[in-house]
């Protein structure tokens, strides 16, 4: 199990040490270090702070935890993308083409093989990345491109769309890939 990077789980992130020590911090990575700098200080066998953190937190609240599967690893590219979008946008205003090139776009991908429901793989993500696109202007599909890891709608709308070196000959992305 791993656990979902975009849910804080209630109470925080804590964990409780074999010899009774709550150890707490803000972030997951956060307690990682913090039990691992403990750990250091007191002499003790440095163990595998992240699995046992895991193991713990999963036993304690498992609808925080999710199982490693292909379609997460999707799920985690779309929602790193989205972020930077938001990061490097802020307001998809100035960065959007017609809606006419938007709509041919999003037609070469009707059919792909390319083309992914994401949307019902961890639905937490799906609404956090939601939130983000929308809240910078841009639409989402639910629907994903696995070779370039973005939403389509959002991806269909850029100016300046992620673009791939192995794009299929019908790809839209293949006009910018120059
Ligand atoms: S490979 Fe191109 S056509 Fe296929 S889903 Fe991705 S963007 Fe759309």
């Amino acid at each position: 199990m791993t656990v979902n990077p975009n849910i804080h789980p209630p109470g925080g992130f804590w964990f409780s040490d074999a010899d009774e020590v709550r150890h707490e911090a803000g972030t997951l990575q956060a307690l990682v270090t913090t039990l691992t700098e403990y750990r250091a200080r007191v002499g003790r066998d440095p163990g595998e702070p992240l699995k046992e953190i895991t193991e713990q937190l999963c036993a304690r609240t498992p609808w925080l935890c999710v199982k490693p599967e292909p379609g997460m690893v999707l799920v985690a590219k779309i929602t790193a993308w989205a972020t930077r979008l938001f990061r490097d946008t802020r307001r998809a205003d100035s960065h959007k083409v017609e809606a006419s090139e938007a709509l041919k776009r999003s037609q070469a991908c009707l059919g792909c093989p390319h083309r992914i429901d994401w949307s019902k793989v961890c639905p937490p993500c799906f609404s956090k990345t939601k939130k983000i696109l929308k809240t910078s202007g841009f639409g989402i599909s639910g629907f994903a491109c696995d070779l370039a890891g973005d939403d389509l709608e959002a991806a269909t709308e850029l100016a300046q769309p992620f673009l791939l070196a192995d794009a299929p000959e019908h790809c839209w992305r293949k006009k910018y890939d120059s």
